[in-house]
């Protein structure tokens, strides 16, 4: 009998659940690492490490159970992902995170392939917000560790930087604000094989700069479509990426298509894939990473995804659900503000 391997899984989120669930159905074994002790993948996993991402010992420990090695969250130090990837594979490779992980070498990078995105300035310190006019209003970025509109301020003028008490012993960058007609989103799964599968563009909400819902079909064209997914092969043909990732994309009102950014991971937007394809975004990844093969992909139905912020899953938890909705509570040990704490995705 073949030894099927066990897979371990960085990150112990919701997106990192959603992956032992998928492993699981594959008979696939899991070890997820998180910083977490009550992580919610806890519950989900075959097996559970808990320790600081840093910690040599527990990533020695976590090297030892495991065949293959990938990540639910994009910003573990890229040593520790290479430091594995000296004894097992990691997928996608450790190098990748170097360049999305920042968002100035991202943009770089997109642009180079001569991919659109927002125009911008890197921001190394005070003297830098000179000659930034065409850029207001805009909004300045963390050029590492944002997410969910963390480490965003949105400027206007100049003085907004003293506003926002901006600490310049960060790095930034300062982006132009769009003026936004729809946001989309595209994930793209690549096999070890070099094949790949690629999802229907998908349009986001976003509230508060945290997504809201995610929807199948998009309304854009079919020209803009088909542009949205040929970047995003492009940008992971380059990558050399392995397993899922997606393109988040922001459509302005000249219906102009530009790259925001790239998530080197299953992503939010995806989750209704689970229910309205064949193969969801996450049996991909870990079929992907554990190089299994590639099966076509169909989609099954229509959908819409509603993410479930803070508070708001208690409304949630004594709802009745149709047979067409399917409600996901992330089991987090805490409700927070501002906090994904499940969704719910309805098939139309
Ligand atoms: P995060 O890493 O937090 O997801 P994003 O750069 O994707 O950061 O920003 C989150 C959201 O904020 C975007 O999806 C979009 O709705 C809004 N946003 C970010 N940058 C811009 C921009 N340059 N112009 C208009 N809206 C923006
Ligand atoms: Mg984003």
């Amino acid at each position: 009998m073949i030894k099927t391997p066990v897979l371990g899984i960085i990150g112990g989120g919701q997106l990192g659940s959603l992956l032992c669930k998928a492993a699981r159905k594959l008979n696939i074994k899991t070890c997820v690492l998180s910083d977490d002790s009550d992580a919610p993948a806890k519950k989900f996993a075959d097996d559970f490490i808990y320790g600081k991402y840093q910690n040599v010992n527990k990533i020695n420990q976590f090297i030892k159970k495991i065949d293959v090695a990938t990540f639910e969250f994009e910003n573990i130090p890229v040593s520790i992902l290479k430091k594995i990837n000296k004894k097992i594979k990691v997928f996608p490779k450790p190098q990748i995170n170097a360049i999305v992980q920042n968002r100035f070498l991202e943009k770089k990078f997109v642009n180079h392939l001569k991919i659109p995105t927002t125009n911008y300035k890197l921001i190394k310190n005070r003297k830098d917000i000179k000659d930034i006019s065409t850029l207001l209003p805009g909004i300045l970025k963390t050029t590492t560790l944002g997410y969910d509109g963390k480490g965003q301020y949105v400027i206007k003028k100049l003085k907004d930087f003293e506003k926002n008490k901006i600490n310049f012993n960060k790095e930034y960058i300062l982006e132009k604000k769009i003026d936004l007609k729809k946001e989309i989103s595209v994930i793209v799964t690549v096999f070890q094989n070099k094949k790949y599968s690629v999802y229907e563009p998908i349009e986001n909400v976003h509230k508060n700069q945290i997504l809201h819902t995610s929807t199948i079909p998009a309304k854009i064209s079919y020209a803009v479509k088909n542009k949205a997914k040929n970047y995003a092969v492009k940008i992971a043909k380059k990558l050399n990426y392995i397993g899922t990732m997606c393109v988040e994309y922001f459509i302005d009102k000249n219906n102009k298509l530009l790259v925001n950014e790239i998530a080197p991971r299953v992503h939010n937007s995806g989750h209704l894939t689970i229910e309205a394809f064949n193969i969801s975004q996450f049996e991909n990844h870990v079929r992907a990473v554990c190089n299994l093969s590639r099966k076509p992909l169909k989609k099954i139905r229509n959908a819409k995804m509603i993410n479930i912020i803070g508070s708001d899953l208690l409304r949630f938890k004594k709802k009745k659900f149709k047979k067409n909705e399917y409600f996901y509570d992330y089991l987090k040990n805490q409700i927070k503000t501002n906090r994904k704490m499940g969704h719910l995705t309805t098939l139309v």
